[in-house]
């Protein structure tokens, strides 16, 4: 079957055709058959340089063969019975070794369900419902998280969720004045944010600006939430936190996490953490703050997680992905000067972002940031996809310890041939 049968059979099924609405495309979504290293084959045959990586969680490559092997080996054990087992300490003990902020780790089915039990933990440990959080960060898609998720915006980007969930999030640029200032109302008790900055870094967020947005949040008392569902075992194999020495109470990560599964973890300060021990007590609950989840810490994800932590800790695969990231920016710049369009293709470690129409961000808002013409995004995405690279999500893509300088250079004369096409 081709892309535009498959696409017929899909829009009758599912809403939109999709199970995530990021990969609505028209005329149809590209239906991919098999993926491997840096690349995928869609179901024509047709060949794309990959800058997704499986939305930021295939840092070793599609198929590894370590990651592979595992969940070969695990599943003709136990797919799943629910039960303890031994990996989930293996794996949670990685986790607390690599990341700063964390000496008890707790897993969960997705990166939402990370900042959702996360921010739980936050209200319970501070007593205080209120959260604030920054403008344009995106902490996945459940009720607490959409409000100022699309930037410039205090609304929540979807129907279908309670005021009284809306008016219990506050939202605020990422300006630690601004933070300080909100922060004088006594009823927030927690702070989430985006390691990145606003969306995997497209709204870039300094270091010495992170440091100023802990510290504010430290002088208040509130519980500080990193989220590094992007930043994590990507900027550093201990995430953002490692990398700067910045140190958050509590971290949710997702994606590379779990060697590239699905499933999620938070893992935090352990007075906090251990709010979810079964044998803590609070106003006669136990434990404190409850946490379920069928499939958790499930040993096929386990045994994909414990392949990936060696390979993940040394990072000698975030090397290789930077120098293929930078390899692409550089590129892309170069292009852009030659051709004569402004833009510039910015980003920090394996991600790269292109902007249309200034060389500079200087002086631009993180809505204007977030915001470039629809027409300008399509026909950018649709070109590069001609030339067999797919991006992530809006002008962006990432890059894995599987892309090499050849692929890159391959994917930079598709970058060229679709801006060439954009301005004739
Ligand atoms: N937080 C960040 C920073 C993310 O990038 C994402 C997903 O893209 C999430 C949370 C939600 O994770 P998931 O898609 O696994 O629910």
């Amino acid at each position: 079957m081709n892309n535009t049968d498959l696409s017929t059979r899909s829009r009758a099924a599912l809403p939109g055709g999709v199970s995530h609405e990021l990969r609505y495309r028209t005329p149809h979504p590209v239906f991919i058959d098999h993926a491997k290293g840096a690349e995928k084959w869609d179901v024509e045959g047709r060949r794309y340089i990959d800058f997704k990586m499986g939305s930021a969680s295939q840092m070793l490559g599609h198929c590894h063969p370590a990651i592979v092997e595992a969940i070969q080996k695990q599943a003709e054990r136990s797919v799943f019975s629910a039960d303890c087992h031994a990996a989930e300490a293996t794996w949670a003990e990685w986790v607390n070794h690599l990341y700063p902020s964390a000496e008890r780790t707790r897993f969960t089915a997705s990166g939402t369900e990370a900042t959702m039990l996360a921010l739980r933990l936050g209200r319970a440990w501070s007593g205080k419902d209120h959260v604030l959080r920054i403008d344009g960060h995106f902490h996945g898609w459940h009720d607490h998280a959409l409000k100022g998720a699309m930037p410039g915006s205090d609304r929540a980007s979807s129907l279908g969720i309670p005021d009284a969930v809306n008016d219990l999030i506050h939202v605020c640029s990422p300006d630690p004045q601004a933070m300080e200032a909100i922060l004088q109302d006594a009823r927030i008790g927690t702070v989430i944010v985006e390691a990145s900055g606003a969306n995997y870094g497209c709204v870039p967020l300094a270091t010495e600006n992170l440091r100023a947005l802990h510290d504010v949040a430290r002088a208040a008392g509130v519980v500080l939430i990193f989220d590094e569902i992007i930043t994590g075992f990507r900027w550093s194999p201990g995430g953002r936190q490692a990398r700067d020495g910045i140190v958050p109470d509590l971290t949710t990560l997702a994606k590379t996490v779990t060697g590239g599964l699905p499933g999620g973890a938070v893992c935090g300060r352990a007075e906090i953490m251990d709010l979810m021990n079964n044998e803590t007590q609070r106003e006669g609950l136990a434990p404190a703050v409850s946490h379920k989840g069928t499939f958790n810490g499930s040993p096929l994800v386990a045994a994909a997680a414990c392949a990936a932590m060696p390979l993940l800790a040394t990072g000698e695969a975030q090397a290789q992905a930077d120098a293929m990231a930078t390899r692409m920016r550089d590129g892309m710049n170069k292009t852009l000067h030659d051709l004569g369009v402004v833009g510039l293709a910015y980003g920090e470690s394996s991600i790269f972002h292109l902007y249309f129409g200034r060389t500079s961000l200087d002086g631009l808002s993180a809505a204007q940031i977030r915001s470039l013409p629809k027409p300008q995004v399509k026909a950018y995405r649709d070109g590069m996809l001609e030339h067999g690279v797919d991006l992530m999500a809006y002008t962006s893509g990432l890059t894995s310890a599987a892309h090499t300088p050849d692929l890159i250079d391959e994917a930079l004369d598709g970058f060229c041939a679709t801006l060439t096409a954009m301005i004739h």
